[in-house]
């Protein structure tokens, strides 16, 4: 099977990341965790999991619910609304598949840090790691700012770390300047 160009940035946290895996909108909608298959490789990609081999049914729809809840309430805290009804249990439920505890790490000369390790390898773990920071990222101590890029055509979610980053990458950046630039200079045609 030919690896798809996954919609990865590289510079998100693991749940936005997830989340971006629905690309598009209306009929140019493309999902890219669409088969067991796809599942395997992103995870292989992005958490480069022992889960490798193919998720077996229903396993691969629970993958794709948990993506779209968490998608959901991303999108909902990005735009300053409720999440729709169902998405906020679906991700307590996958938080709860697998115990996690915090790691702590010190090496000398260097602040003691710490990460959550999770109980569980394989697919549970990878599903509770992805709700658990999901949760943290949105309502834990450290709260970021989540935006959907702007440009056009574009849906990726991104995590806005500096107030002057607009778009979820430098490529966007550019498109929706000549967008723009388009637009000034072609007025009539821009609104068709
Ligand atoms: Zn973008």
């Amino acid at each position: 099977m030919e690896i798809p160009e996954f919609p990865i940035l590289g510079t998100e946290p693991l749940s936005v990341e997830f989340a971006n895996t629905m690309y598009g909108s209306g009929a140019a909608q493309t999902d890219y965790l669409q088969t067991p298959e796809l599942i395997a490789l992103w995870f292989a990609e992005m958490v480069g999991s022992d889960a490798g081999a193919p998720l077996p049914p229903p396993v691969d729809q629970q993958v794709r619910a948990l993506r779209d809840a968490v998608r959901e309430i991303l999108y909902a805290v990005a735009g300053g609304r409720m999440p729709q009804p169902g998405a906020v249990e679906i991700v307590n439920e996958f938080s709860g598949r697998a115990p996690s505890f915090p790691v702590l790490t010190w090496s000398a000369g260097e602040p003691p840090t710490t990460h959550r390790l999770f109980a569980t390898t394989g697919v549970d773990g990878i599903l509770a790691r992805i709700a658990t920071e999901c949760v943290e990222l949105i309502a834990g101590s450290d709260t970021v700012t989540v935006r959907p890029c702007p440009a056009p055509d574009c849906t990726m979610l991104f995590v806005k770390n500096h107030s002057r980053r607009r778009w979820c990458h430098p490529s966007c950046g550019h498109r929706d300047r000549q967008a723009r630039y388009y637009r000034r200079h072609h007025p009539t045609e821009a609104t068709r």
